[in-house]
């Protein structure tokens, strides 16, 4: 257990909470969901799922008819033929994470992930007893992770490369460019798999979204991450998935039966309803955090000491704070303690994300106009 690591924004959440029993008031900046409601036709078609009985144990890989969807919604949006064999339902995209590297990732082989990146890549290559291989990502790239660096850290032991597009923390996005040179790295190595983790593929900004598993040869290659936490509000009911060539989804829904035996069935329905029904209101939160960003981007570099780039994707702003001559576990901790605002020091995601702090802005333009003017005071009055 020595080996696992954690995700600190449930720490800082848990200090933010105990702050606000002793009566301090606290603006949330370092949980990443989406602060609006799960949209009304999904949790209508969960009711309607649970009066029609779907309160069973379902199949291990999922579903046959959200199986389908998928496939089709993967097809459509990624430019690839995706197969429902190929898909397989987990609760939340988190256990795809769980459950490849399990699979596919043996002691002492090594993994390529993006530094700073999701603390779970890290912990779970850990856990599995292989060397996690950080490939860093630099402002001065917009923080897309550079092809270069792979080809440099690729080894005979290299068994993994983790993408994430766009980014957490960093907000950065993958170009198509990007993605052929990685492509290219791996193309002579049938023993690589790449776990490419779109989670946050629909909240974009500029440009669109491209996955690595559309370049030739690519496909049988990927294990695509996917799932309704981010895009549709539904964090809390737990539904992701994995789209992966055959014989993996087939190991991979056996760690399924072994562990969860499968995901919530009439949350399972719910997802039809997401990909088939009206997106309007998916859009409509995308429009929101759009304005969200230019005000939280705007209002952090006008606050001496910091310099913010605008992120490309998701809704995390990942601002450089040098300019403020505090390491950025000191200055989460002042912030916290001394202006009531919770955010998440840069090192939460790995070592290379020392000298800045994450933010969400999954949060009203309100609460984060209050928390931009305490940061800007904090900061000053120090
Ligand atoms: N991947 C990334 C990059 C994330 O930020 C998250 C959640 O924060 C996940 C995956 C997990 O998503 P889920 O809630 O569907 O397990």
């Amino acid at each position: 257990m020595q080996t696992l690591g954690t995700e600190t924004a449930f720490e800082v959440l848990a200090k933010a909470k105990a702050l606000e029993k002793l009566g301090k008031d606290i603006v949330h900046l370092e949980i990443g969901e989406p602060d609006f409601d799960t949209p009304k036709n999904i949790k209508e078609a969960a009711v309607k799922a649970l009066n029609a009985g779907y309160t069973h144990y379902g199949p291990s890989a999922g579903i046959p008819e959200l199986r389908e969807t998928i496939a089709q919604y993967i097809s459509k949006t990624r430019g690839i033929k995706a197969d429902p064999d190929e898909v397989v339902v987990t609760p939340g995209a988190k256990p795809i994470m769980f459950f490849s590297i399990l699979a596919l990732v043996n002691p002492g082989e090594e993994v390529l992930y993006p530094n700073p990146g999701f603390p779970i890549y890290e912990s779970v290559v850990n856990f599995v007893g292989a060397k996690p291989v950080p490939i860093p990502l630099k402002e001065e790239n917009d923080f897309r992770l550079d092809p270069e660096y792979v080809e440099e850290k690729i080894t005979k032991k290299t068994k993994m490369i983790i993408l994430n597009s766009p980014e957490n923390p960093t907000g950065g996005v993958l170009t198509r460019d990007d993605l052929k040179a990685i492509a290219d790295c791996v193309a002579d190595r049938d023993d690589v798999f790449v776990l490419s983790d779109e989670i946050y593929s629909r909240i974009i900004y500029e440009g669109t979204h491209e996955s690595i598993a559309s370049l030739s040869g690519m496909k049988e290659k990927t294990i695509i991450l996917d799932g309704f936490s981010k895009t549709y509000a539904m964090t809390g009911w737990r539904l992701g998935y994995g789209v992966m060539r055959k014989d993996l989804a087939q190991k991979v829904a056996q760690l399924q039966t072994n562990s969860n035996s499968c995901t919530c069935t009439f949350t399972q329905m719910a997802g039809i309803e997401a990909l088939k029904g009206s997106q309007a209101e998916p859009e409509r939160m995308d429009a929101e955090f759009k304005k969200r960003r230019e005000v939280i981007v705007s209002g952090l570099n006008n606050i001496k000491g910091i310099t913010c780039k605008k992120p490309r994707g998701a809704f995390y702003v990942f601002p450089n704070i040098t300019g403020t001559g505090m390491d950025c576990r000191k200055l989460s901790d002042h912030l916290l303690y001394n202006a009531g605002v919770a955010v998440l020091p840069g090192t939460s995601f790995g070592k290379y994300g020392e000298g800045y702090l994450r933010l969400s802005f999954a949060n009203s333009i309100e609460n984060i106009k209050k928390a931009l003017d305490r940061i800007s005071k904090a900061v000053e009055k120090r």
